[in-house]
């Protein structure tokens, strides 16, 4: 039943009700004062009766004489008892043989002068005069029916058009209470539906939503032979900027984001929010160029940056193209492909990718590790690995370097190059970096317990930069493992540092005033700005292994690494050759005035449970106990 019925039900309902109650009490309230105002009637008409009766001379040879005054009084129904001064009874309108058990129950009740008696199974007024000086007796009794019918008939009309007026009324009240109340419900209605399926930040359709929109393009473009895109994009480091900038901001960007999406597509497309930074576009009758087309509209318009809170932001996505029928006929398949064609684009830092199958296995693969790499973060299953860095004055361990490894429960050991970067694309780089600070330097400090002064190198990404909260939390990591910051040496690749030179300046300037050292990492494979280098707090330059590693091949290698050597150390820095792993390499570089050296000729990185036995009985380790720190 409609809303609108149930509320007119509803309302007639209560009316009828109380229209029934109020009836019944009118009734009964007015046949309780009608009975006793007929009473009183009775008596009057019995004394009247009486009075005509004695005063009739033949009264008592003619009892017709009743008969008649009962007309005369309009008592067609009633009965009359009466008792003369003889003691005989005379009635009317009874049977004569009845009347002496009547009058018998009404001298029951001796000490009332009227009442109410059942008799014969029906209800009767009635009211008793007598005339004492004559002993004459008159009891006048009606049926109580007669006053029930007299009040039906009065009262009824009555309640009948007041029923009619009020139901009438009520009729009208409830046709408008149900006309407002269905209305809310349907706006309540509407606003739920809306609500089930629509992103409450954005307004944009939701993924319930989406599928809907995407099986319907799906069927149109079946029967009409057409063909249409499925985009899915992701925000590149988003998490970054929750993390950073916060929560608030980050949904400001995305509500921004939303509308930048709805300005590059036409009107026919369709954008719906996925979750998080996470994107999707239905292009409906749209060829692969079309869609290639709108990718870099979107893109391009997403270049230009945000000014969110004052603060300017670029948002840069990932797109990743699947085209109906070509890379699939089923929604959940087009779904899978897109989202893979985004990893493709996000890999190559292309902006948008059409799927290829061809990469599609990879994709797959490195999807599923990314989900397990969050979980072995989150769980505690990385480790760390040390490799020590030699002093090449005292030819002996000055420090160590903190490399993470991740092994696999399924895919065995999988290379930091690898999964490095999958934690910087997934926003965790920055909880990993504080786990390897946090265990690096528990190390550190169980070393200089162990009665080795050990400094500790500890690998920085890029993303840490951009993080102002960074230094401070790494200050609360020194404090709590009771390690100063002049032992910390954090090591940043060069390429990954010029990048983004600007932003981490800040950090770096602070890192540098809480008394850690900077290195360069991998020198010589970016392309650093000397101008820049030069103002940036460096302590140490790392030149890359495959300088060192390539010395003997090839002649150019070792005029890079002998003027690296003599740059570092005219800029004021020392330098590190990494990847020495034989004599011949080491002597090289020494011969070169290098000041450290790292590789495997020294130790490969150790686990943390081997470092032990390392330093007691590796002759780089000799010696080396109790050294103090001034060597840096
Ligand atoms: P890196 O910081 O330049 O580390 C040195 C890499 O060279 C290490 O590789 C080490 O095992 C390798 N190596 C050392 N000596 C030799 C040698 O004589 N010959 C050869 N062929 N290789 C040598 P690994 O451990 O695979 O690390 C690779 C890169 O991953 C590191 O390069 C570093 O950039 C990154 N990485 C490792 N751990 C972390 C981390 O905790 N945080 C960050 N952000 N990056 C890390
Ligand atoms: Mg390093
Ligand atoms: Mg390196």
């Amino acid at each position: 039943m409609r809303t609108s019925t149930q509320v007119l039900a509803a309302i007639l309902g209560i009316t009828i009700l109380a229209q029934v109650v109020f009836g019944a009490v009118a009734y009964w309230i007015t046949l309780d004062s009608s009975r006793d105002r007929r009473i009183e009637m009775l008596a009057h008409y019995a004394s009247e009766i009486l009075f005509e009766w004695s005063d009739s001379s033949t009264a008592a040879d003619s009892p017709d004489i009743l008969d008649e005054l009962q007309k005369k009084y309009h008592l067609n129904k009633s009965i009359i008892l009466l008792r003369d001064m003889k003691g005989q009874l005379h009635t009317v309108g009874i049977e004569g043989e009845l009347a002496p058990g009547l009058l018998s129950e009404i001298n029951d009740q001796a000490d009332k002068a009227g009442g109410i008696v059942e008799f014969d199974g029906e209800d009767y007024l009635w009211s008793r005069v007598e005339n004492g000086q004559d002993s004459l007796a008159l009891v006048l009794l009606e049926p109580v029916s007669l006053v029930e019918q007299a009040i039906v008939s009065k009262l009824g009309i009555r309640l009948l058009v007041t029923a009619g007026v009020v139901i009438w009324m009520a009729v009208w009240v409830a046709l408008l209470l149900s006309s407002i109340i269905s209305k809310r419900l349907n706006d309540k209605n509407l606003a739920l539906r809306h609500q089930a399926l629509h992103d409450n930040l954005t307004g944009l359709p939701n993924r319930n939503l989406l599928y809907d929109r995407l099986n319907q393009v799906r069927l149109t473009a079946h029967r009409k032979g057409q063909c249409f895109a499925l985009f899915i994009m992701d925000l590149d480091r988003f998490k970054e900027v929750n993390d950073t900038l916060g929560h608030q901001f980050g949904d400001q960007l995305l509500q921004e984001v939303s509308h930048r999406i709805q300005e590059s597509i036409r009107e026919n497309d369709s954008v719906a929010r996925l979750g998080g930074d996470e994107f999707a576009v239905v292009l409906p009758d749209t060829d692969q160029d079309g869609a290639i087309q709108c990718a870099k509209r979107i893109t391009r318009n997403l270049e230009s940056k945000f000014n969110i809170n004052d603060v300017r932001i670029e948002a840069k996505a990932s797109i990743g193209i699947a085209m109906y029928p070509d890379h699939g006929t089923e929604t959940e398949e087009l779904l899978q492909h897109a989202d893979v064609a985004m990893y493709q684009a996000k890999q190559s830092g292309s902006g948008y990718a059409v799927y290829n199958q061809a990469l599609d296995s990879h994709s797959v693969q490195r999807l599923r590790l990314m989900g397990d790499l969050r979980e072995a973060i989150e769980n505690d299953q990385l480790s760390l690995h040390f490799q020590p860095i030699i002093d090449l004055d005292s030819n002996k361990i000055f420090k160590f370097e903190a490399l993470a490894r991740w092994q696999h429960p399924e895919q065995g050991y999988i290379l930091p190059d690898v999964f490095i970067p999958m934690a910087e694309q997934m926003g965790l780089i920055r909880i990993l970096t504080l786990w390897v600070v946090d265990r690096a330097l528990n190390v550190c400090r169980q070393c200089s317990v162990a009665g080795y002064e050990l400094n500790m190198s500890i690998n920085l990404s890029t993303y840490c930069l951009q993080d102002t909260s960074f230094p401070g939390e790494l200050r609360t990591i020194l404090d709590e493992n009771d390690v100063s910051a002049e032992c910390v040496v954090l090591e940043i690749t060069e390429s990954a540092l010029m990048n983004d030179i600007k932003r981490a300046r800040e950090v770096l300037d602070r890192l540098h005033n809480m008394g850690l050292k900077l290195a360069i990492d991998d020198f010589g494979t970016g392309f650093s700005s000397l101008a820049y280098l030069k103002q940036l707090p460096v302590h140490e330059l790392k030149i890359d292994k495959s300088f060192i590693i390539d010395m003997d091949k090839d002649e150019s290698n070792t005029t890079i690494v002998h003027t690296v050597i003599d740059l570092g150390h005219n800029l004021g820095y020392r330098v590190v050759a990494e990847g020495v792993e034989n004599e011949h390499a080491l002597e090289h570089v020494r011969g070169m005035g290098c000041d450290y050296a790292q590789g495997y000729y020294f130790s490969r990185p150790l686990p943390e449970e081997e470092l032990d036995l390392w330093l007691q009985e590796s002759a780089w380790a000799a010696l080396t106990k109790n050294k103090s720190r001034s060597a840096s």
